[in-house]
């Protein structure tokens, strides 16, 4: 190693951003935030136009007053966190995750099939990866059973699991939830340990008996909703074309007033024409009540008729960041606001997340079809493609490693300069496998958006941390829904 007083540094690899008044680098090897005091931003300004030495950033800060001990300090713990770096130091890559990660969550899809037509849908629509032919369309008890095994075998180690129940239309197949719920609590206790669920509905078949449940359980609930019913009723639809709205709102209603013991978030699909983020925000969030609201762009292929163009995709940012400085004024008043999309990108930015890959698909998290199938996540349940093995004979190791070794972000040519990375690490594997044919493709065509939203998140964060630092506390424990 270098003696720190020989060295010449050059700026590291960050992105700058301002909140409350001050200055923040964001630092990308590290996927860390670094506040910029005057002594640091000196030496930040000092090096922008090329290298300096040790001794020249030193005597720039003993001319603002810091003794030679201070500024030396300063200047060490500068290079440590990498704000700058040597001239020829290695770019640092993210570690990948151990190999046996061990679980934490087991996404079942106790049905393929679904009440309602939507027309954009990944599971039934033009983009859909499935290959269902053939495979039952329940899931049965032993199947179900056998996943709560290995989920409990393959995350020894961890004291709390999850499983989320998903479908098709998850209700369709309640009786299995139920069972699967009493299974495996008590599978998990006789072990000392708990397992949280969730699921995600259409919200058609909800039963005031069913909300009991879920409420009796604590089991979270996502329903799928696009807003009122005049952009709602637009792709979620029955068979015969009719919009499902009447249908799920009182029920939606009834959920949310009989279900006390969680959060019930509404997960809203942007489509062309399903792009009025505020006006959806304010119905489900004001008017039904739900607790929490998050949006996503729809996952196609570019010639659809429902995908998003890049007007389309403007105005969806504009809303956003309307609806993140309403976000904004509350968190500085110490409340919680319910734009999911802010939320989850804060917990993230909070608990420093450096991410190899862009979620748990494949490493903290598998899906496992009706079949026993298992898939790296619930999009890619009963595609013979992206199958990595089988619930009776557990995982495919090798099929794992390269799905894995595909997604990492060290393999995405474009993501190398990116600074968003750390939160980004190249976007979903199953949008990039719809729109690139390749699951370890970055998904390029959304850069300018994301690393947009992650800049107006990191003022976000950072005027929190300025103005009511106490507040950010309460993302210690929230993961990303
Ligand atoms: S996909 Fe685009 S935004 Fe995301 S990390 Fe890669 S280059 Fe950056
Ligand atoms: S981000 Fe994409 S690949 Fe990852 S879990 Fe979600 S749908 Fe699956």
């Amino acid at each position: 190693m270098i003696a720190a007083e020989t060295r010449t540094y050059r700026l590291g690899e960050f992105h700058r951003f301002d909140g409350g008044q001050r200055k923040f680098l964001y630092l990308v090897p590290a996927g860390a935030i670094f506040e910029l005091d005057h002594a640091a931003s000196a030496v930040i300004d000092q090096l922008a136009d090329g290298e300096a030495t040790h001794e020249e950033l030193v005597e720039r800060l003993s001319e603002r007053g810091f003794t030679f001990d201070d500024a030396s300090e300063l200047v060490e713990e500068m290079f440590l966190s990498r704000a700058i770096v040597a001239p020829d130091q290695p770019p640092e890559s993210v570690a990948n995750p151990p190999a046996g990660f061990p679980l934490m969550s087991l996404v079942m899809n106790l049905t393929n099939q679904c009440n309602l037509s939507c027309t954009y849908c990944y599971e039934f629509g033009a983009d859909k990866v499935a290959t269902p032919e053939g495979k039952p369309k329940f899931m049965d008890v032993e199947t179900a059973r056998a996943s709560v095994d290995f989920l409990l075998e393959q995350s020894a180690g961890r004291r709390s699991v999850h499983i989320t129940f998903f479908g098709g239309e998850t209700l369709m197949n309640f009786p299995l939830l139920k069972e699967v719920v009493a299974y495996a609590t008590q599978q998990a206790a006789e072990q000392g340990r708990s397992v949280d669920f969730s699921l995600t509905t259409n919200a058609t078949l909800l039963t005031p008996a069913i909300i009991q449940f879920l409420s009796d359980n604590r089991i979270g609930v996502t329903v799928s909703m696009d807003g009122p019913p005049e952009f709602h009723d637009k792709l979620r639809v029955f068979s015969n074309g009719r919009g499902s709205y009447d249908i799920i709102a009182p029920k939606v209603k009834a959920l949310i007033q009989g279900h006390r013991t969680r959060p019930i978030v509404a997960r809203v699909t942007l489509t062309n024409g399903v792009t009025d983020v505020i006006r959806i925000y304010r119905h489900l969030k004001d008017e039904l009540g739900f607790h929490e609201v998050g949006f996503a762009p729809v996952t196609t292929a570019p010639d659809r008729l429902y995908s998003i163009n890049e007007q389309g995709m403007g105005g969806v940012f504009e809303q956003f960041c309307a609806l993140a400085e309403e976000y904004l004024e509350y968190a500085l008043r110490g409340e919680m606001h319910g734009f999911t999309n802010v939320s989850d990108t804060i917990a993230e930015l909070y608990q420093g997340v450096n991410k190899s890959h862009p979620c748990g698909a494949g490493l903290g998290l598998v899906g496992v079809g009706p079949s026993g199938d298992i898939a790296p996540c619930h999009r890619f349940v009963d595609s013979d493609t992206h199958s990595l093995g089988h619930i009776s004979t557990g995982l495919d190791r090798s099929k794992q490693g390269d799905f894995l070794a595909r997604g990492h972000v060290g393999a995405k040519y474009e993501c190398q300069t990116c600074w968003a990375r750390p939160l980004c690490a190249g976007g979903c594997h199953h949008e990039a496998f719809v729109r690139y044919g390749d699951t370890g493709h970055a998904n390029i065509h959304y850069c300018d958006w994301i690393r947009g939203w992650t800049d107006t998140c990191l003022r976000i964060f950072g005027t929190i941390s300025a103005l009511n630092p106490d507040f950010l506390e309460k993302f210690a424990e929230r993961k990303a829904l």
